[in-house]
């Protein structure tokens, strides 16, 4: 990995023991960087989740789309709530079922100012609802999308448990689309162009899309059998570079509801993250600090223009 020195992420020797943290006390700074409150299932109270996502410290919130359809309700959600932000792009899942007219429309909502990445997209070869073939055409047309709009792409990305098949190929898609070179740096900076969503993965993949810049994003999935190479993950991802997400309506952590996710809950894997990087539970300073930095890494991944840095946006 070819990290600056100010990008070093915390050091994994000093990581506690595994196993969930407490859940923060009210007060420390959080952010739900994946949340499909568009979905059906919280078409009847969204405003009461997002009042409790507020007091439980959330602070910024992105919905993403899957579809057309999805992206389009994503931009609804905004209207009503303006805090919010939208991303827009098709998920592997829907990649056969994606007609012209179909993306033509994401394609118009991609300019919005409040649409602020494209996704999610990515590659899914666990459950693989739409032919691996048909999931690269879509995955490249995301991954273009993103570079000319210099909106980061959103990334999902499963293998079968024990392999990393979708992993490997995740990488050789975004090196052949430009990522990690010319076309992505002049399109995003310094900026992440891309994240990895609810990280599922090696440590050598976290390796790999960190070198070419993205960001990562932890969910409830860390918590599953399987999974346990993303504690080493949470501690090595710069702090500029680490986000968190529930991916409501789905992946609930341990201690949170049985049945629908919510963004409040993002607290306890946020709390985890934190106990990856060395943090006892107990310290409000360092716990506060790495509150400021899941902001700070939203903002620097997800920027509008109509966002002052830092701000509680009502
Ligand atoms: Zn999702």
């Amino acid at each position: 990995m070819s990290l600056t020195v100010a990008e070093v992420g915390c050091p994994a020797a000093e990581r506690p023991a595994g196993g969930p943290a407490a859940p923060y006390h009210l007060g420390v700074r959080l952010i739900d960087s994946h949340c499909h409150l568009q979905a059906d299932r919280f078409a009847a109270d969204v405003d009461d989740v997002l009042g409790a996502a507020r007091v439980a410290g959330v602070e910024r919130l992105l919905v993403p789309g899957w579809n057309a359809w999805s992206s389009g309700a994503a931009l609804d959600l905004v209207d009503r709530h303006p805090w919010l932000d939208a991303a827009v792009g098709v998920h592997p899942h829907d990649a056969a079922r994606m007609t012209d007219e179909g993306w033509a429309r994401i394609v118009v909502l991609g300019a919005d100012p409040r649409v602020v990445a494209i996704g999610e997209t990515g590659l899914d070869y666990d459950r693989a609802f739409s032919p691996i073939a048909d999931q690269h055409v879509n995955l490249y047309r995301n991954l273009e999308l993103a570079l000319e709009t210099g909106k980061p792409a959103i990334l999902h990305v499963r293998s079968p448990v024990g392999r990393r098949d979708a992993q490997d190929a995740l990488v050789a898609e975004l090196r052949a689309a430009g990522f990690g070179g010319p076309a992505a740096a002049s399109a995003f900076g310094d900026r992440p162009p891309a994240l990895i969503h609810s990280y599922s993965g090696p440590v050598d993949f976290a390796a790999a899309v960190l070198d070419m810049g993205l960001a990562i994003s932890i969910s409830g999935l860390a918590f599953r059998k399987g999974e346990e190479a993303t504690a080493e993950v949470a501690s090595l991802v710069p702090s500029q570079r680490l986000l968190v997400e529930t991916d409501s309506p789905y992946l609930s952590p341990p201690g949170g509801p049985r049945g629908r996710n919510e963004p409040a809950w993002v607290r306890i894997t946020a709390a985890w993250a934190a106990g990856q990087c060395g943090i006892a539970a107990d310290d409000e300073a360092a716990l506060g600090q790495f509150g400021d930095g899941l902001v700070g890494a939203y903002d620097r991944t997800f920027p509008r223009p109509d966002r002052r840095a830092g701000e509680l946006r009502q």
